[in-house]
């Protein structure tokens, strides 16, 4: 290839960055790292009444988290009213757009007599001027649109990076909208402008964007611009195989960040689903990077499969650093109402976090481990009745009093066990048991000896002796 590869990613800031902006960013982006090209970040904020500068925020936010770094913008289209104006004009110039002042109601009218006829329902062209023709009166006090005159016969086929060849008859598209009355351009006007100005090489979007793209080609030919190549990603589909919506689950990046997933799981996650190489399940950015060429994109719907991602975000969060899962345990434990002081964060939290990682598929389950450290535990009840029996309360009480005194190493510890075991004649888990259910509320913890020392000799004694 030639000409630089660049890509953008072109979100509307009306609300979260949905996962399915998400991927598409990260096949851009990934494809530009591949080929070491640039990655564009457009905010396509022409949409007024919607847009808000929370949603921006967040936006920013989630490429940040993910990691999807762009080498210009971020763009906002609405800083670029002059430049789509100085094109409109241009068209218009030439003859290519033209100025429609039909009323709503009479464009409804249309529809319906078309509707009535059994013809498709696009606009009749009244205002569209060609030779010969006498155009309507200009109303007064009527704020016009502005119109692409469409090539009206002939087709639009564009190979598709994703699904092939597609061909769309000009039969079946009208005289497109390309700037409202307030004279701000329509998405599929604005967005030709901007991937022209842009040098866009490569488009990845939704496959929702299939039906833009005709007109879009044929404002690029209007205006002598080179055509971009077009990839559109199937839908992603919710477990009950209906587009992933927000009815269904989560469905902004912000949520996963917040649900206690870790970004490189996101992005595995995320890239796996519609894209493939080989069989491979696990992969990381720069391998993504290394084999991701734009081929594999699968043509058909992925479905969403929480399952999956929390097997994918365990199998990360098995291999993290243990000083940067605390960082981020650390933040869970706040929403649960445990602030800690930092040096606990810097020394303590780390060793519960190597402790109990391998039993957790997110950082919410792993708070929910530490908090036991730091907060207050109240045992599982049937765990409770099963193991505190009456039979076991007295060699409790002798493991607290051997426990006051001995010293507070992981060693000492298991010595104390050991004693307690040979004096009473318990086996380790009739006493282990219910010492787990007492201290972390649960029969099902790591290694007793390990627990307790981590515990700490005041909150283990407090809770044996909490019966
Ligand atoms: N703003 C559009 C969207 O979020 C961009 C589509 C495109 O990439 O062209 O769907």
């Amino acid at each position: 290839m030639t000409n630089k590869i660049r890509t953008r990613i072109a979100p509307s800031p009306t609300g979260f960055l949905h996962l399915g902006t998400a991927r598409t960013a990260l096949y851009s982006w990934a494809f530009a790292r591949h080929f070491g090209g640039e990655f564009v970040l457009r905010i396509e904020d022409t949409d007024v009444a919607r847009s808000t500068q929370d949603s921006v925020d967040q936006i920013l936010q989630s490429m940040r988290w993910l990691g999807l770094d762009y080498d210009e913008g971020p763009i906002y289209q609405m800083q670029r009213l002059d430049r789509y104006k100085e094109v409109l004009d241009l068209l218009i110039a030439q003859g290519k757009a033209y100025y429609c002042y039909s009323s709503p109601e009479e464009l409804d009218a249309v529809r319906e007599a078309k509707k009535a006829r059994g013809e498709k329902a696009l606009y009749d062209g009244r205002w569209r001027p060609a030779p010969g023709k006498n155009l309507p009166a200009i109303p007064d006090g009527v704020k016009p649109v502005i119109r692409f005159c469409n090539p009206p016969d002939g087709e639009v086929t564009w190979d598709d990076l994703v699904k092939g060849p597609i061909t769309i008859s000009n039969r079946e598209i009208d005289d497109l909208i390309i700037a409202r009355t307030d004279g701000i351009p329509t998405y599929n006007f604005a967005v030709v402008v901007d991937d022209w100005d842009m040098r866009i090489s490569h488009v990845f979007r939704g496959d929702e964007h299939i039906n833009n793209t005709p007109w879009q080609i044929n404002i690029f030919n209007a205006l002598g611009a080179p055509l971009p190549q077009f990839g559109h990603c199937p839908v992603i589909l919710g477990d009950d195989g209906q587009k992933l919506s927000k009815r269904r689950g989560a469905v902004s990046v912000t949520a996963y960040e917040e649900g206690g997933y870790l970004p490189e799981a996101m992005l595995n996650y995320l890239a796996r689903l519609g894209w493939s190489h080989g069989d491979e399940e696990l992969f990381n950015r720069e391998q993504l990077v290394d084999w991701f060429d734009g081929t594999h994109l699968n043509k058909s719907p992925a479905q969403w499969d929480p399952v999956k991602l929390l097997w994918v975000n365990a199998q990360y969060i098995k291999q993290a650093d243990n000083m940067r899962l605390a960082g981020l345990v650390a933040q869970q434990l706040t929403k649960l109402g445990i602030g800690l002081e930092s040096s606990l964060v810097e020394s303590h939290l780390p060793q519960v976090c190597a402790l109990f990682k391998d039993r957790c598929d997110t950082t919410v389950a792993l708070a929910q481990w530490a908090a036991k450290f730091y907060g207050d535990v109240s045992p599982n009840a049937t765990e409770a009745a099963q193991h505190l029996t009456a039979e076991v309360r007295p060699t409790l009480a002798l493991l607290a009093g051997k426990l006051t005194g001995c010293d507070w190493t992981r060693a000492a510890i298991a010595t104390v066990i050991k004693e307690v075991l040979a004096t009473t004649g318990l086996k380790m888990p009739q006493l282990a048991m219910p010492v787990r259910v007492l201290v972390l509320g649960t029969a099902q913890t790591p290694s007793l000896d390990l627990v307790l020392e981590l515990c700490g000799r005041e909150k283990v004694l407090a809770r044996l002796n909490s019966i």
